[in-house]
């Protein structure tokens, strides 16, 4: 088939995520056909740098054969088990043991789900369950932080806190409230790390006195916020927020669907930030997005309150797919590659990316560059010292997710003038190289 009738097609009938529908009929889709490593082609045989990963998922690299091998040899034995009724796959044990051994401290027990946000959405009705189990029902409100996303399902939506999945769709819900931002480049208190954990910590204390501690069921939290502009926190500041819920008997949930699978290095981010959350989210680079898969970690303490609080009463929480053999023989050959070599190359292309956007700091339009190993951003400015942002107009990420694109690059826009890099931790010091080469080139064209 023809691109043109693809696109004609798209325009007729394919819904897209996070789109302007009528800005994306206008614009046309663009159409992916192959990939290997870190390269994408388009339908018109256009090479591409993938500097995103897909959506930071594609963390093995596309073309993978050992995930290919892993997925058709699970299609062919059993391409589907339910987890109901008692039964299970051997990959879904198995995945779930493995998982719990890296997993940091007593997270122990795995739910599978299909995705991030039902991951999220997933934690949601486990906290409620844990606090009617412990016979606390009236700890029911849930805090998290400005500019996280923690995903679009109808629950996870309102502790996402990006306005546009909120405006029109009636979240956030009241039980829903949020403190600011650590974000350091443009955070009131100034740059300084200890000074915006301070203010952090004031701001969650300050939330929990106004709800009252003992409403309060649980803090979320990314080691690194993503969508809201790859904001990196201060070394410290998941530890200080997770003193803060523990000191108040609040669950502490890290979402790392992001940051899981070895996108700042380690297998979790949890583990780097030195703490043991309540849950942990994950999605995304246990599957390396070949196939869909997320999960909910879950501590001994918690899953065992859940467990001995039902008693011999089913647990009324379960999706057909939860557990799916083929994304866990997926996940379970994921997790080979990361064990044998992926997880310590991408920390040495993370090094070398960060080298790289650190070499672009002296550009008259890059303002603020941060990161931490393979998910990083630059944010663009017209003033260094004023920090002016780039004019907002409704596609100014567009536009330059265009030029990049021109120049054979894929990297994420922000309409804040925020360009987020998430490459495959796949990459040769060559593609960094390129990726990096490739970005100087799209600004040069941007001033
Ligand atoms: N949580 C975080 C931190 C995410 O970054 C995302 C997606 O990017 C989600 C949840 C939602 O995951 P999904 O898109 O798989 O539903």
């Amino acid at each position: 088939m023809r691109a043109n009738s693809l696109v004609e097609l798209d325009r007729a009938h394919l819904v897209h995520p996070l789109a302007s529908y009528r800005g994306h009929e206008a614009a046309g889709v663009r159409v992916l056909s192959s990939a290997k490593g870190a390269t994408v082609t388009d339908a018109e045989g256009r090479e591409l740098l993938d500097g995103f990963a897909g959506l930071w998922c594609v963390n093995a690299g596309y073309a993978q054969q050992s995930l290919i091998d892993a997925a058709t040899k699970q299609l062919s034995q059993l391409a589907y088990a339910t987890g109901y009724f008692g039964l299970g796959s051997e990959p879904a044990i198995r995945l779930a043991a493995r998982l719990a051994e890296h997993a940091p401290g007593d997270l122990n027990h795995v739910y599978f789900t299909l995705g991030g946000s039902d991951a999220v959405d997933s934690t949601i009705r486990f906290i409620r369950y844990y606090h009617h189990a412990i016979g606390k029902p009236e700890k029911d409100q849930f805090i998290s932080v400005e500019s996280g996303y923690h995903g679009s399902s109808t629950s996870g939506a309102g502790l996402t806190a990006l306005p546009v999945f909120h405006t029109g769709f009636g979240v956030p819900h009241d039980w829903q409230h949020k403190i600011p931002s650590h974000y350091a480049y443009r955070n009131p208190v100034g740059s300084d790390g200890e000074t915006i954990i301070a203010a952090s910590v004031a701001s969650l204390r300050a939330k929990i006195a106004e709800l009252g501690a003992e409403r309060v069921a649980a803090f979320y939290a990314e080691p690194i916020q993503g969508s809201g502009g790859v904001l990196v926190p201060p070394a410290g500041w998941m530890k200080a927020m997770h003193a803060v819920c523990k000191e108040h008997d609040i669950l502490f949930v890290a979402d790392e669907v992001i940051t899981g699978f070895g996108r700042t290095g380690p297998l979790f981010a949890s583990a780097e930030d030195g703490i043991v959350p309540d849950f942990i989210t994950a999605a995304k680079g246990m599957t390396s997005g070949y196939v869909p898969m997320g999960a909910v970690f879950l501590s001994d303490r918690i899953y065992d309150t859940i467990a001995d609080g039902a008693g011999d009463a089913p647990i009324g929480h379960g999706q057909t797919y939860s557990g799916h053999p083929v994304s866990a023989a997926v996940g379970l050959a994921c997790l080979d590659l990361y064990e044998n070599g992926l997880l310590d190359n991408g920390r040495m292309a993370g090094n070398r990316l960060l080298e790289g956007l650190y070499s672009l700091a002296d550009h008259p339009l890059v303002g603020d560059v941060r990161g931490r190993g393979m998910l990083a951003a630059i944010e663009l400015v017209t003033d260094k010292e004023r920090k002016t942002p780039l004019p907002a107009e409704a596609d100014a990420g567009r536009r330059i997710f265009d030029r990049a694109w021109a120049n054979g690059l894929i990297i994420r826009a922000f309409n804040q003038g925020i360009l987020g890099y998430a490459p495959p931790l796949c990459c040769t010091e060559e593609e960094i190289d390129t990726i990096i080469d490739r970005t100087r080139m799209t600004l040069d064209q941007t001033l």
